[in-house]
């Protein structure tokens, strides 16, 4: 039933402002995704239109579902001087979950005789599974150091390059950050995990170009039909987990004490502009610079995984790009630019050509923004447009989105055969845990092609390449 959604568009649905809701609610998505979407998403959209100082409407991108207070696919911008909040909810757990794609210079030709020797040696090199810990061991006070400093801290230290930096969102390192906000905890919990995959929907994938759909991006981003690339998906560890488990206490009490109306416990949030929204501000960004570092390291792992195994292969970073994150971006609303704390939960930022915060070497075609799929269909590489800065502040869908909980894919798979079956068909997976298969199965996601093309429709951003898996290392 959708019939609280009015259609304003082929690919867009509106839940005007009613009640206590002080905007609009808005869906990006064709009729089919609209109609099997959960319900929970307009129920939590319009929780999320009756928080003070949002900006537009409360979005949604084409893959999105239930989650804790926002729903993931969830998009909203909030102004400070209007009194705008700061959410856990509108972030999420995994802070600054990401991907990040990597260039081998290498064609499908040349990786598939190696394929099952690359995804070996990485499987043994590559710290993975629930509470994994890597070969770097920090002490909290050094820990400081990664929080502060990002992607740069491991550059360095020797996992990588600054060419690498230079292809990833804020240059590896994002301003703000202060560890005297993060408590020990965390903290703690973070000093073996930095450069570890982590469990389940975290992955290191191979995968091959299989299809261009627009050659001036494709090449703006040095992709060819046939090239390998490698994906690395995960995101802050245990330190964004337990930043947003201290935090919701912290906002629950804030939401209170500022008399902030909370429709849903894990909505919990406090003003931008109050100590408490400014110390999670603080600690989210901790949590973003231990998610790029950690990515970077994997980065070099793979590296030198690639150098041992293919010593003509040249890895390269095309991009890496978050989908769990609140930052601060300038927008024109209205035609007065404004500064506005964009929450981004499951979806990826795709700036339109120009913006400044891209790398230069992409400017002129726009944002790469890099989305998975499962380990046995594809994924795809879109570039963001200007018109959907206009639309959702620069925003796109993250992935596929589930289409069943882990426990329903439990029940309906076992592990085994789930690896089995996509050996058959060529895709070698390496997993931490059998368990962990059965619960990412391809079968549990929904149709990531038909959430790309609504995500293109829509203007949001523009597909460019899609990429079928080769090899796959499930946390
Ligand atoms: P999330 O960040 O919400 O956990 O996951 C992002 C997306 O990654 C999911 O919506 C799903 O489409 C995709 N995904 C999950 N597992 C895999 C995998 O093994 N390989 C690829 N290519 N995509 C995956
Ligand atoms: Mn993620
Ligand atoms: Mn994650």
């Amino acid at each position: 039933d959708i019939s609280n959604l009015e259609r304003i568009g082929e690919t867009q649905w509106e839940i005007p402002r009613q009640g206590e809701m002080r905007v609009p609610a808005r869906i990006f998505a064709t009729e089919d995704l609209v109609r099997a979407m959960d319900e929970k998403v307009r129920e939590q959209l319009i929780n999320v239109a009756c928080l003070p100082g949002l900006v537009g409407a409360a979005l949604a991108m084409p893959d999105a579902h239930w989650g804790y207070g926002f729903p993931i696919g969830g998009v909203a911008a909030f102004d400070p001087e209007a009194g705008g909040v700061i959410s856990v909810g509108g972030v999420g757990y995994d802070i600054s979950c990401g991907v990040r794609t990597l260039l081998t210079g290498l064609t499908r030709a040349e990786v598939q005789p190696r394929l099952e020797a690359l995804i070996d040696r990485l499987f043994e090199v590559v710290p993975c599974g629930v509470g994994s810990e890597g070969k770097i061991r920090l002490a909290p006070d050094r820990l400081d150091e990664v929080l502060v400093d990002g992607a740069r801290w491991a550059v360095e230290r020797g996992y990588g390059t600054p060419d690498d930096l230079a292809h990833v969102e804020e240059g590896g390192r994002i301003e703000g950050a202060d560890p005297a906000c993060v408590s020990d905890t965390a903290k703690r919990r973070q000093h073996r995990q930095v450069g570890t995959l982590g469990s389940g929907n975290h992955y290191l994938e191979i995968q091959y170009v299989d299809e261009i759909w627009h050659r001036p991006s494709a090449e703006a981003l040095g992709l060819r039909e046939d090239d390998v690339v490698v994906a690395i998906h995960c995101g802050s560890r245990a330190l964004g987990h337990q930043i947003g488990t201290d935090y919701l206490q912290v906002l629950g009490r804030a939401a209170k004490k500022y008399a902030i109306p909370i429709r849903e416990r894990e909505l919990v949030c406090a003003p931008i502009r109050s100590p408490e929204g400014e110390r999670y501000f603080k600690a989210m960004a901790c949590g973003i610079n231990c998610a790029l570092a950690n990515r970077q390291v994997l980065t070099h792992l793979v590296r030198e995984v690639f150098a041992e195994i293919l010593p003509r292969a040249e890895v390269r970073t095309l991009y890496d790009v978050s989908h769990n994150t609140c930052k601060v971006e300038t927008h024109v609303v209205d035609g007065t630019p404004r500064r506005l704390y964009v929450h981004r939960k499951g979806a990826t930022r795709a700036f339109g050509p120009g913006r400044p915060e891209i790398p230069a070497a992409f400017r002129r075609v726009g944002q790469p923004c890099l989305i998975g799929g499962t380990m046995g269909t594809c994924s795809y590489i879109l570039v963001g447009l200007e018109s959907g800065e206009r639309l959702a502040w620069g925003s796109a869908c993250h992935g596929a989105g589930r289409a069943m909980s882990r426990k329903a894919a439990l029940k309906r798979w076992t592990g085994r055969k789930v690896v089995a079956e996509l050996a058959h068909r060529g895709i070698l997976v390496r997993a931490a845990s059998y368990r962990g298969a059965a619960e990412e199965a391809p079968g549990a996601y929904k149709d990531v092609t038909a959430v790309v093309d609504a995500t293109d429709a829509a203007g949001l951003a523009r597909k460019v390449a899609r990429v079928r898996p080769m090899a796959c290392l499930k946390g």
